[in-house]
């Protein structure tokens, strides 16, 4: 089945535009204007992604993305504009997993729609293995994939999307030692432009919120090469 797409854009020509590339692509599409409108319809329905426009009315898309991403985990690419540097950076850090500046070459923007689809692509849950199917555990830790959800002795840890996707392939392999190449692949998705050490920083923020706060030594480095959760019976 194809890939069900939620433009929100209200430049409508630009709109009309993108509409018909991506319909002419196979995407099944739905398109609204209005940040408020749009996020009540990303919440009441399913997208595989969510091409989401910063400046709209209603709503502006950076708080269309926090609310909707507290709710549910979707992929969403921002349409910023050329010398939006802090929407950018307000958007990744909310959970965006990637941006493109506008005005765009339409093939890029069907490249970074592949490549994000290809990273999220949701496994159809069956219905008896509803309440542990995507869980992770570590010790006390336990996340919830389906549920975007972490915890650790039954309180909530707040992650972003990144952090999120980072813990949860490190949990995915444990005592196998991930690159930051892999991570930053798994993280950033493959086309992003940026250094390695971005594994790093995540890494940091992972450990302020898990390791310090639990005080537990979950992930471990592994000097030149990358990071690695061991299971647990190796670390408690
Ligand atoms: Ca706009």
């Amino acid at each position: 089945m194809s890939a069900r797409i939620l433009l929100v854009e209200d430049e409508e020509k630009l709109a009309r535009f993108v509409e018909l590339e991506l319909v002419h692509e196979g995407y099944q599409v739905e398109k609204s204007g209005n940040g408020r409108e749009a996020l009540e319809m990303a919440l009441a329905e399913s997208f595989d992604l969510i091409l989401l426009d910063i400046m709209l009315p209603g709503l502006n898309g950076l708080e269309v993305l926090r609310r909707l991403l507290k709710e549910k985990e979707v992929p969403v690419i921002l349409l910023t504009a050329r010398d939006a540097v802090m929407d950018k950076v307000s958007g990744l850090d909310a959970g965006a997993v990637d941006y493109i500046t506008k005005p765009f070459a339409i093939e890029e923007l069907l490249a970074r729609i592949r490549v994000a689809l290809k990273l999220h692509m949701v496994q159809p849950s069956t219905e008896e293995h509803k309440t542990e199917e995507g869980v992770l555990t570590w010790g006390k830790l336990r996340l919830d994939e389906p549920r975007h959800r972490v915890t650790c002795d039954r309180q909530e840890i707040f992650l972003t999307n990144r952090e999120f996707l980072m813990l949860k392939t490190l949990l995915e392999n444990q005592d196998i030692v991930m690159s930051r190449d892999t991570l930053l692949n798994r993280v950033c998705g493959y086309d992003f432009a940026g250094e390695t050490n971005v594994v790093d920083v995540y890494i940091r923020y992972l450990r302020s919120k898990i390791d310090d706060v639990f005080g537990m030594k979950m992930i471990h480095t592994v000097r030149g090469v990358g990071y690695v959760i061991k299971s647990e019976k190796d670390s408690l």
